[in-house]
């Protein structure tokens, strides 16, 4: 049997919104509105068809065997050499055998199907077992083209083989015209094209549906006993209206990607072929079409193997790998269709030197380097002396390929004054994690995504064009392996160990749950008594978590130890350190109710209710505070409630001990400054047996647990840096609450006592909250209350930050004094300031006409966005920290337009 034994694809991250041609061009060509949904796919400034056929080709060689590659055969019209085997250049990056019968098909939008054929009549004839066949294009288009919005870059690979075949070849009907409804004429960089409609009615509509029918005849099928029809066409209306001459039903016809990428041209028939494969099912048929010059239409029948094919990222991964833009500029620059200025640094000379090339030709497009037999180190270059300095073996380097090895980001550069197309030119260290690392770029990314530690997958791309000589230069680059930067940015749990009390149930089995899927190895504690904390209590709630847990993949213990004794308390945090070693969150969560207003409260009531959130809080933290200072690390979450911050009719034992929880956290936050524990305190407000008979019935339905876990969570993680807050949450709402204490007023002359007449007549201004603050410990508060503000002021002042937080307001209220007005002639600029942590907010500063104004808020139109925490800003704004160094470290994050903020050391006086 022969046929397809494998498939890839390739499409470039970029995706340009077509709506973004409109907006820049509809004024010059209105028309190009009617084809303006979606996007196309769109070649980063480094990639062409040729880098696009080594990573499709890639994505086919999943699981194989290089060295079983007999023939590679690329099609393509947008080939970077007119005399040189670009099929070469590709069968060099991917490292097959040199053996290999290369061979480039170009000069029409059907070579990609020609390709095909050819593979599957040249393994048909016996001669060659296994041939890879690749197609990319990246076509050029006049800006306001229906082109420009019709076409879309990608590329397609499928091998073909007379082994393990995923779909059988059947046959095939090829008619070939000299149709020429476009052409480009040598040396042309865009394609001629003649009227649409003569393409439609007498090119697509005629021909497609003369070879898919001779292909019918030739196999005596009908379009009934076809499941999946494939054929490009850009005309959307043309492309259902030939499925319908040639009777498929609708649903057998492939999608031609108009809106997730366009056409990509001769690898577009393949590209949908791929698509197709990657659902179908065993026992389908399939008619694959390609159109230009005449049609090759092939029938294949998928077989059983199809399903032991390994995972690959195929169309379907590639469609979700994307990355939309908007900006057409920057599409033009990517296709050389504006030359903006490049400084004399782009002269610099980069003629490739071809002896060099031949003899490095593995290191320089195969990326591979050295693997010391002798050690086992492997190395980049490959040299005659092994890296390694405890080895430093002479001349054991065998041939070791980094292409697919995983690498991290070792070190990182954004460099604003290097030549680059897409600046800042963006080079670092990379590092293999199975030894080894190189010196090299990133793509495929934005400069705010590169990390240490970032996963990267290096990628075959060029490094520059020589346009004097007409040559491309490749090397491989690295780019962020797919959902890295987003799983760096997750917050995660992993190595970490959480007590959760009262997680049996309610709040405390959800933010288990979810500490557990984030990687935390969790003590689930739970007494499982009633409601009102009677009974003997039971293993089944906290057994019940620990399963769920379990069962889901994650690590838990379970603990029924009662929170409300000393000796409870010990156990549970002695539970976490046998079975895990270590202690890094608790969250006190245990609760019970006892309601019952104040004079019908016995002491029985008010004790069992202080005794399980109050003491029990204190008996589970006092331990764990121990663990945590031992390993340097801690988060501390308390759960307060609204009925204690606000008070509740019938519950002031609950109410007395929440707010004792609060005086708790007050206190302890200090105590575990230095050990970086930080402490808060959450007010839930969720669905419960605690709340069932107290919230009404359609709230009850809406306030699931699950809405209070994630600021639960967020105050346990390392990413807090937050310690001393209250945060309520519930049913998606977030807030913080905070005791605020106003301004102080002093009375008397301060040699005379003040006597209860004072308090009387300085009434209302002793009342007053305008200007409170939150103060961050007693000393502030005693601090502040000596002293006191004017009487004017204390009406006036606007609240600010806490104490011990940078004084990031009176940095805004000085910086127009700061303004150098000279300095800003000609200058139109609004600099927006995203200012997070203790004392931060939010304040717009807009320069014009020389004059500078400085608000709070978010201004419409910011021409860039700073954003940064409150202690780094006024180290900044005091000159502590240099805003460059500021900037390369990450803690200065700028969007929008970077090169614009480095006015602002021009525009202020800072330090
Ligand atoms: P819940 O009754 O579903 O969960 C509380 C869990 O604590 C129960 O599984 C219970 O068995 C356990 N528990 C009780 N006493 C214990 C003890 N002595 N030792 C160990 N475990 C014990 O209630 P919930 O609503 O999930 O409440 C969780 C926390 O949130 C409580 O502290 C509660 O006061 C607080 N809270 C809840 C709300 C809300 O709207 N649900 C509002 C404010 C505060």
């Amino acid at each position: 049997m022969i046929g397809i034994t494998s498939y890839g694809a390739y499409i470039p991250k970029l995706r340009l919104e077509r709506m973004a041609i409109v907006q820049a061009l509809s004024w010059y060509a209105p028309a190009i509105m009617m084809v303006a949904d979606g996007e196309r796919s769109m070649c980063n400034w480094d990639e062409d068809a040729v880098t696009m056929a080594v990573a499709a080709a890639r994505d086919c060689l999943t699981g194989m065997d290089k060295q079983q590659v007999e023939g590679l055969y690329l099609a393509s019209t947008t080939l970077p050499f007119d005399d040189r085997q670009n099929a070469g250049i590709v069968a060099t990056a991917l490292n097959l055998p040199s053996t290999l019968l290369a061979s480039d098909f170009t000069a029409s939008q059907k070579a990609g199907s020609t390709a095909l054929l050819t593979a599957l009549e040249s393994v048909k004839g016996g001669a060659r077992h296994n041939i890879l066949v690749a197609a990319a294009d990246r076509r050029e288009t006049r800006p306001a083209s229906f082109y420009e919005m019709w076409y879309g870059d990608g590329a397609a690979a499928l091998m073909v083989g007379d082994s393990d075949v995923i779909a059988e070849f059947k046959g095939s009907h090829t008619v070939s015209y000299d149709f020429v409804e476009h052409y480009r004429g040598a040396g042309h960089r865009f394609d001629y094209t003649w009227e649409e409609r003569w393409a439609r009615d007498e090119g697509y509509g005629k021909i497609i549906p003369e070879a898919v029918n001779g292909l019918l005849d030739k196999l005596k099928l009908t379009m009934a006993d076809i499941d999946h029809l494939v054929f490009p066409c850009v005309f959307k209306a043309e492309h259902r209206n030939i499925a319908r001459k040639l009777g498929a039903a609708p649903e057998t016809v492939a999608d031609n990607m108009h809106g997730e990428c366009g056409e990509t041209g001769t690898a577009h028939s393949l590209l949908m072929l791929v698509r197709v494969l990657e659902t179908a099912q065993p026992g389908d048929r399939i008619v694959v079409a390609g159109f230009g010059q005449g049609c090759n239409a092939l029938c294949f029948e998928v077989t059983g193997a199809i399903a032991d094919l390994p995972p690959r990222i195929a169309v379907s991964g590639y469609l979700a790998r994307k990355k939309s833009t908007n900006n057409y500029t920057k599409w033009l620059k990517f296709r050389d269709l504006i030359q903006p200025e490049t400084g004399i640094r782009a002269e610099a000379p980069n003629q490739t030197a071809m002896t060099t090339l031949w003899r490095k030709r593995k290191m320089l497009l195969g990326l591979v380097g050295g693997y010391c037999r002798e050690c086992g180190t492997p190395q980049f270059p490959k040299m005659d002396i092994c890296v390694n300095p405890d080895c430093g073996a002479h001349h054991t380097q065998d041939d070791y390929e980094f292409t697919d090895r995983p690498a991290r980001v070792k070190t990182f550069t954004g460099d604003l004054l290097a030549v680059s197309v897409d600046p800042p030119h963006k080079y670092g260290m990379v590092q293999f994690e199975d030894g080894g690392r190189l010196m090299a770029d990133f793509t495929d990314c934005d400069f705010e995504e590169l990390k240490v530690g970032l996963p990267v997958r290096m990628v075959f791309r060029k490094r520059a064009d020589d346009p004097q000589r007409g040559f491309v230069n490749y090397f491989w680059k690295a780019a962020p392996a797919p959902g890295a930067a987003e799983e760096m940015s997750r917050i995660s749990f992993a190595g970490q160990v959480a007590v959760v009390t009262g997680a049996g149930a309610g709040l405390g089995r959800a933010y288990a749950l979810e500490l557990a899927k984030r990687g935390a190895k969790v003590v689930v504690n739970d007494l499982g008594g009633a409601r009102d904390g009677s009974g003997d209590g039971s293993s089944t709630p906290a057994d019940r978590v620990v399963e769920e847990i379990r069962s889901a993949g994650g690590d838990a213990v379970a603990n029924y130890d009662n929170v409300a004794t000393p000796e409870g308390g010990e156990k549970i945090v002695r539970s976490a350190l046998d079975a895990f070693g270590r202690l890094d969150v608790l969250i006190n969560n245990a609760g019970i109710l006892r309601d019952k207003s104040l004079i019908k409260m016995e002491p029985a009531n008010w004790q069992a209710v202080l005794d399980v959130h109050l003491h029990g809080a204190y008996h589970v933290t006092r331990p764990a505070l121990a663990a945590m200072r031992a390993g340097g690390y801690g988060r501390i979450l308390l759960t307060t409630s609204a009925a204690g911050l606000y008070g509740n009719f019938g519950q002031t034992n609950y109410a007395a001990a929440k707010m004792g929880l609060v005086g708790l956290m007050n206190t302890l936050k200090l105590e575990g400054e230095k050990h970086d524990i930080k402490v808060n305190t959450i007010a839930p407000l969720a669905a419960s047996r605690l709340t069932e008979d107290i919230m009404p019935p359609d709230l009850f339905e809406r306030a699931q647990p699950e809405y209070v876990v994630p600021m639960a969570l967020y105050l346990c993680s390392d990413a807090c840096d937050r310690t001393g807050d209250i945060f309520n949450a519930g049913m998606g709402y977030f807030s913080r609450a905070a005791v605020m204490t106003g301004p102080a007023v002093q009375l008397g002359s301060g040699e005379s006592l003040p006597t209860v007449e004072d308090i009387a007549d300085h009434w209302e201004r002793i009342n007053v909250m305008e200007g409170a603050k939150e103060l961050y410990d007693l000393n502030a508060a005693t601090m502040d209350l000596l002293t006191p503000v004017s009487e004017d002021a204390g009406t006036q002042k606007k609240p600010a930050q806490a104490d011990g937080g940078a004084d990031v307001q009176a940095i805004f209220d000085a910086m127009a004094g700061t303004f150098k007005p000279e300095a800003a002639q000609g200058v139109e600029v609004v600099f927006q300031f995203l200012i997070s942590g203790s004392g931060g907010g939010d304040w717009s500063c807009a320069i014009s006409n020389q004059t500078c104004t400085v608000e709070p808020g978010r201004h419409d139109k910011p021409t860039c966005t700073l954003k940064m925490g409150a202690e780094d800003f006024s180290a900044m704004i005091g000159g502590r920290l240099p805003p460059m160094q500021a900037f390369t470290s990450g803690k200065l994050k700028i969007e929008g337009d970077v090169m614009k903020s480095q006015l602002i050391e021009k525009l202020f006086k800072v330090g």
